[in-house]
């Protein structure tokens, strides 16, 4: 996989990741709202069961005490006797009952009759008070309460509660109260611990106003409410749940409401949505700091690759410009370059060993073997020294080429050019060759070798090339590997004057003349050199004295029989000769070539254009 392609992935990854966690943080959001929701339906539940057992425990004790009178208590003025005797009783029931700071006795027409208090509170009525004029007012009435009044008795919030005495005519005797003590109702919830910003509160199902506030907040008491929760309990729904922000101090809660059965109040739990969420909320935080550290990680990650990205890129550029300087250089060299790998398959070549090869350039490419190369070589007729040859050539080859000690080798190539090849090992195991054209210097060599040995006019074997023939002859004439063998000696008569005459060049051109009419004369196996000057000498090997001097004649006349062209003139020249047969007896060249002089001297002696042999 492509670097690209494993960031673009790796991207992927991050922001799938991303959206699974949002995922997730949104479905612990509604959970948590949920929670809390279900929460705040538990606990209104709870305090539903609290406040209307109160409730109930209050209603009954005043029909208790309703059920004594007047045993208890007078039902009618006037009667402080009475009432003493009733405060002992009505404090029993007060005592029992922490949740309510006294009952009461009123008569009819709203006069305090008894108390369970112990001081006398004096003339106190209540015939102005709603729930009382209610009580009188509605014959049906079985209960009623009151608003929340601060009570003078007690410096306390307090709901009073009323319930009726009723004769048999369903007219109101006396009234029976209690009060309600809604500060330690309310200090009771603190054992609840609700999460800051939370609300309990308690109201009234017909106007809705506040009797219960948890915390407390005075001025808040009694002031009727205007929202989602009051309209539902106008519409007769007696539990439910909501959420939304409070008009009074702005701030969002999770509500659960709950009416009170059998009495005009209903009770609201609103838990803070930020107390319920707080968890989520630093969840979410953590959550979005890692999500952030990650794509800052991330991005350096991919800013760091980035980088690395290009300097590979700058790094592989340079390189390939390095290796195209050094191909440009390598093919540049005249010299042919050849690397085979350690399982001598071909891995780099230049283009000046194609050149040099080119009868089978074809096969040399890349992964080709050096074997193969070669014996593609050897089969097309390549190699000079394989031609007929083929596998030994191939053999010895392969020889030298696992050697590549170093050592330069000649090879001469079909098409008359030489290379000279070298071959090392290199330490990793390679094989470099160098494969050198010289054919050039070869041919120099060659010329070099003929100047050494031949005359250069007459292109005949020189003085020092026809004595170490002679001495060779000499040699096997003693060791008798050869029979006979004669010398030869020849002088032109009188060259003096032809050089005199016609000048030096035609002097040179009757050498040459010489020179050919000899060629033309003796069998391949004679040796003929020029000695100096205008002197020859022929080494006549498996020849005696009388075959040599008849071929000695025969040259003689066939010199003197052509005349030689000169400008417009015609030039007859004749030529001595002294002959000696080679004597086993002989030790060097020199014994030989004196006895051919002499005889050759004796020829001129008596009269040139004539044959003289040694005795
Ligand atoms: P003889 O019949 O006694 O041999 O007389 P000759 O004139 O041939 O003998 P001599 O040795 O006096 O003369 C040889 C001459 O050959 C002398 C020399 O100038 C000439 N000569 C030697 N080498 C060359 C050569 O390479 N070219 C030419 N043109 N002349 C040469
Ligand atoms: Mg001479
Ligand atoms: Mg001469």
């Amino acid at each position: 996989m492509t670097q690209r392609g494993l960031l673009r992935l790796l991207a992927l990854g991050v922001l799938v990741l991303i959206l699974l966690l949002a995922w997730q943080l949104g479905r612990s959001y509604a959970d948590a709202i949920e929670n809390a929701t279900d929460d705040a339906g538990n606990l209104v539940s709870a305090l539903d069961a609290q406040l209307t057992a109160t409730l109930r425990r209050v209603e009954s004790n005043l029909h208790n005490i309703a059920a004594q009178l007047p045993a208890v208590a007078p039902v009618r003025a006037g009667a402080p006797v009475r009432r003493r005797m009733a405060q002992p009783v009505l404090r029993r029931f007060s005592d029992n009952f922490p949740e309510v700071n006294g009952f009461f006795v009123w008569s009819r027409d709203g006069e305090l009759l008894a108390s369970s208090e112990a001081t006398d509170p004096g003339p106190i009525r209540i015939d102005h008070r709603p729930g009382f004029l209610e009580l009188r007012a509605e014959p049906e009435a079985q209960i009623t309460f009151s608003d929340s009044i601060r009570s003078r008795i007690y410096a306390q919030d307090t709901v009073a509660v009323y319930v009726p005495v009723r004769n048999a005519r369903g007219g109101l005797d006396a009234v029976v109260t209690s009060t309600l003590n809604i500060d330690r109702i309310t200090r009771s919830f603190e054992s609840l611990q609700l999460p800051q910003g939370s609300v309990i509160f308690m109201r009234r199902s017909d106007n809705h106003k506040l009797v219960l506030r948890y915390p407390y907040v005075e001025r808040e008491i009694n002031k009727p409410v205007r929202n989602a929760i009051q309209q539902r309990i106008d519409q007769g729904i007696v539990a439910g749940r909501d959420r939304f922000q409070a008009v009074t101090d702005g701030e969002w809660r999770l509500y659960g409401f709950r009416k009170l059965q059998g009495y005009p109040y209903y009770v609201v739990v609103g838990l803070a949505q930020r107390s319920a969420l707080a968890n989520w909320h630093r969840n979410a935080r953590y959550l979005v700091g890692g999500v952030v550290l990650l794509g800052v990680a991330m991005l350096f990650l991919l800013w760091q690759m980035a980088r690395l990205e290009r300097q590979r890129a700058q790094a592989q550029r340079e390189a390939g410009r390095a290796q195209d300087l050094l191909r440009e250089a390598i093919d540049s060299l005249s010299a042919g370059i050849v690397v085979y790998d350690e399982q001598d398959r071909l891995i780099a070549y230049n283009e000046a060993m194609r050149q040099l090869y080119a009868g089978f350039s074809d096969v040399i490419v890349p992964g080709r073997t050096f074997e193969e190369i070669t014996r593609a070589g050897a089969q097309r007729g390549s190699f000079t020294a394989a031609i007929g040859r083929t596998e030994a050539w191939l053999a010895e080859r392969m020889q030298q080429h696992r050697a590549a000690d170093g050592v330069p080798y000649e090879q001469e190539l079909a098409d008359g050019r030489w290379v000279q090849f070298t071959e090392h090992r290199t330490p990793a195991g390679h094989t470099v060759g160098t494969r050198i054209d010289i054919t050039e210097r070869k041919q120099l060599e060659n010329e070099l070798r003929d100047q050494a040995t031949t005359d250069a006019l007459t292109g005949l074997p020189n003085r020092r090339h026809f004595l170490a023939r002679l001495d060779e002859e000499v040699e096997r004439v003693r060791r008798r590997t050869t029979q006979q063998a004669c010398v030869l000696m020849m002088d032109l008569d009188h060259f003096k004057r032809i050089n005199d005459q016609f000048g030096h060049a035609a002097g040179d051109s009757l050498l040459r003349h010489f020179a050919q009419l000899l060629a033309e004369e003796l069998r391949s196996t004679d040796t003929c050199g020029r000695m100096g000057g205008e002197e020859f000498a022929v080494i006549l090997p498996g020849t005696d004295v009388k075959a040599a001097e008849v071929l000695a004649r025969r040259i003689c006349s066939r010199l003197a029989g052509v005349p030689l062209r000169i400008g417009t003139q015609q030039v007859y020249v004749t030529v001595s000769m002294g002959i000696a047969a080679i004597d086993p007896a002989d030790l060097t060249a020199d014994t030989v070539l004196s006895r051919a002089d002499g005889a050759l001297y004796q020829a001129k002696e008596a009269g040139r254009n004539r044959v003289a042999v040694a005795t």
